[in-house]
């Protein structure tokens, strides 16, 4: 993906600029939107809170997202890192490798779901952490994104359960390509999904689906 990483000065961005090194003890909204973007390093079956508050488990996400970037892994926010994230994230603070567009195939602005547009919008954002951190621990492949977002209308129209995390904005499916689905539904487990389904459980042979609620089922993948 090319990206640049120096360790001078944080450098202005057209998302989100912070303006302090951040570590454990810190709290407020330059922690929350550090937390965002760590979303999906939470560790295996967990899940990081977005409460602007850095404690252990902020600090340890931080540490993983370090790690698996190759920077020094010392459980700081400080240029290294924001440097990295500002590579990372576009100026509508979505991850390079994903877009609002791509998570929206229903309608253009959000509405119409079980919250309010600009919550399916930002649940939308923090899965799109996720996946970036799922793409980056599979190589950087691409991956394929089948259905995002869904208002009531379009959950109907595609047959979607009444209850699906669609309608909240997080629920992601992804296809197979390049990554087998058991290849993309194990991983997921180590990025902040708590909802896995796929192959094995019903009408989720061909796809895997992934959200902020309600479990994990795979049982053709070992899930
Ligand atoms: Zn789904």
């Amino acid at each position: 993906m090319g990206l640049t990483v120096t360790t001078g000065a944080a450098h202005a961005d057209g998302c989100y600029t912070w303006g302090r090194s951040l570590a454990s003890g810190a709290t407020g909204e330059d922690v929350r939107q550090l937390q965002i973007r760590l979303a999906g390093y939470p560790g295996y079956g967990a899940v990081l809170g977005l409460d602007g508050s850095f404690g252990p488990a902020t600090r340890s996400a931080l540490i993983r997202f370090q790690q698996a970037y190759g920077l020094s892994a010392d459980g700081v926010a400080g240029p290294q890192t924001f440097n990295l994230l500002y590579a990372l994230q576009d100026d509508d603070c979505t991850p390079v490798n994903f877009s609002y567009a791509e998570l929206n195939n229903c309608n253009g602005d959000w509405s119409g779901g079980a919250v309010s547009a600009s919550t399916a919008r930002f649940n939308a954002l923090v899965s799109m952490w996720k996946l970036q951190a799922l793409r980056h621990a599979l190589g950087d492949q691409s991956i394929r994104i089948t259905s995002g977002f869904r208002s009531y209308a379009c959950n109907s129209a595609v047959g979607g359960a009444s209850n699906s995390r669609h309608l909240y904005g997080d629920g992601v499916d992804m296809g197979s390509g390049p990554h087998s689905l058991c290849r993309l539904a194990q991983q997921a487990r180590n990025h902040g999904f708590a909802q896995i389904l796929g192959p094995g459980y019903p009408d989720h042979n061909d796809h895997v689906h992934v959200g902020a609620a309600g479990g994990w089922s795979a049982p053709s993948c070992g899930i």
